[in-house]
């Protein structure tokens, strides 16, 4: 009698991705709602508690601000991407005098011409 074994939902959970002692990423598996395995910091009470702000300096890597620069940068993904979208012509509205002169003008180089 044979048991063949249903692992293609264990296989499929996410791994922990830990770097371990010999380099390689760990393939635990995450415990539930963490990212971390048991023994790389995924236990239930490890880690600081929500709104800990013991440890805050500056701010920079609040999750307000994580948030913010994340949204910043869609919108300015959003807009690089319109200009792009726009004809040829924009090259005109972006800066008339390098047309008419035949030079740049120093910080006025964009992205994205290319
Ligand atoms: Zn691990």
């Amino acid at each position: 009698m044979s048991h063949p074994r249903n692992v293609a939902t264990m296989r499929s959970s996410p791994r922990c991705g830990a770097q371990t002692r010999n380099g390689e990423a760990c393939r635990a598996p995450a415990l539930r709602g963490r990212m971390r395995c048991r023994m790389h910091g995924g236990a239930w009470g490890s880690g600081a508690p929500c709104g800990n702000s013991n440890a805050v300096k500056h701010g920079y890597f609040t999750s307000e601000a994580i948030e913010e620069r994340r949204f910043v940068r869609t919108v300015l993904e959003d807009a690089e991407d319109l200009l792009r979208r726009l004809p040829a012509a924009s090259d005109t509205i972006r800066n008339p005098r390098e047309s008419e002169t035949g030079c740049t003008t120093p910080g006025t180089d964009s992205p994205l011409r290319t």
